[in-house]
């Protein structure tokens, strides 16, 4: 494999972050008509949650379904500054230090908007 730098293939991350930017969406909507339905299982059902065994279902699918909208919305956002990066010019480069991000980096990470080094110390 050449070990030089090889030119950044936008045409192909913007495909790809656009696919991943509907996938998440339709994902949150998904999340959100099952929360809906929690709410409505849980509007029917007895207000003693505590000693009903359906009721801690209910509140645990709602945890579940709670963490999984949020970690899609938190994807969804790196997405969309990824695509906002693509379409001003400066994708493939740190937002931090503004050196380029290795492609590798970006190969295995395309919302990638830090090099590896100033990951690194965001990450202490
Ligand atoms: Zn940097």
């Amino acid at each position: 494999m050449n070990a030089g730098m090889s030119p950044l293939d936008q045409t192909r991350v913007e495909t790809l972050l656009r696919g991943e930017k509907a996938d998440l969406e339709r994902s949150i909507r998904g999340t959100r008509s099952e929360l809906e339905a929690v709410l409505e299982a849980r509007a029917d059902g007895s207000a003693d949650d505590e000693h009903d065994p359906e009721g801690s279902t209910l509140s645990s699918d709602w945890s579940r379904l709670q963490g999984l909208r949020s970690s899609f919305a938190a994807r969804l956002a790196e997405t969309e500054e990824a695509i906002a990066r693509l379409d001003a010019g400066t994708y493939g480069r740190c937002v931090s230090c503004g050196r380029e991000i290795a492609a590798a980096r970006l190969e295995a990470r395309p919302v990638a908007a830090l090099c590896i080094d100033c990951a690194r110390e965001l990450q202490g």
